[in-house]
């Protein structure tokens, strides 16, 4: 027998007896047992099967919640799309429950200080707390709702520049198994860097899809998200509930699979397999 197969049906015995157990998923290259669902995989929307491995959009509307009469038509939208709900808006909690209930995936939009001076709201994260005052602050909004797979920062242009709170923050994120979307709102956010060495699970913002709230601006920042989405294999927009914003995502949405992409709630995102990252990255390259 040729050496390299010998070990190579050795690890197939020990694969097919793992699987006998029940100890593999279907497919998956590792023990579960190993691996402790964290909260972000037990809230996370099942990905959409992706037979033609398309490149997956993410979309994330955030600020969800202060604007009342915007909450309807925001739930209304494709069941992938990924609601941000802000911890101080009035029935957060409701509102995530109700959110995932229609099927969308749910995030934690948290306040945290910008460099300007906007009002990032009550209860936000700034430089200045006391460690104690910041942990209260931190746990208060990371209870008013439940059921999310993680955090993004509302405004934080200041905050998530700012080494030792961007720490604390993400300590925390990990011990409670939540990722970490960097809204990236600032240039010079570190936060990709610390979840990348503390082991948070992390993605990035790509796209915003409103700053400029034109039916124009938003078909052409889509567009955009369709052009780093085929180059990467994925791409995360976030947007807002503004009327014109969710007009133009129901229009978009639908013949979206027709032009040859994928939407997909954001944990889908962190698939180490990311099928449609590795099928697009093989036609780049
Ligand atoms: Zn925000």
């Amino acid at each position: 027998m040729q050496p390299l197969i010998q070990p190579a049906l050795r690890l197939s015995f020990i694969w097919l007896w793992l699987a006998a157990f029940g100890w593999l998923q279907p497919g998956a290259a590792e023990p579960l047992a190993t691996v402790r669902p964290q909260a972000w995989e037990r809230y996370a929307v099942a990905a959409p099967l992706n037979p033609m491995r398309l490149p997956a959009i993410a979309i994330v509307i955030d600020d969800v919640g202060v604007n009342v009469r915007q909450v309807e038509a925001t739930l209304a939208l494709p069941a992938q799309i990924t609601i941000a709900v802000l911890p101080y808006a009035p029935n957060a909690a409701q509102l995530a429950r109700e959110a995932r209930a229609r099927g969308h995936e749910v995030m934690l939009h948290l306040p945290m200080q910008p460099l300007g001076a906007e009002n990032p709201g009550p209860h936000a994260l700034t430089v200045s707390l006391s460690p104690a005052e910041f942990d209260r602050r931190l746990a208060w909004n990371l209870a008013q709702l439940d059921g999310y797979v993680g955090v993004n920062n509302h405004m934080g242009s200041r905050l998530t520049s700012d080494r030792p709170a961007m720490t604390k923050l993400l300590d925390e994120l990990r011990r409670r198994g939540l990722l970490f979307l960097d809204s990236r709102t600032g240039p010079r956010s570190v936060g990709t860097e610390i979840s990348r060495s503390k082991g948070v699970p992390n993605l990035q913002r790509d796209i915003f899809l409103d700053h400029v709230i034109t039916p124009e601006n938003i078909r052409r920042q889509l567009q955009l998200t369709e052009v780093v989405a085929r180059r990467n294999g994925f791409a995360i927009a976030i947007g807002h509930p503004h009327p014109a914003t969710l007009a133009a995502l129901n229009r978009w949405a639908l013949d979206l699979e027709a032009r040859g992409f994928k939407l997909a709630p954001l944990s889908a995102m962190l698939n180490p397999e990311r099928p449609l990252r590795s099928a697009a990255l093989g036609s780049v390259r």
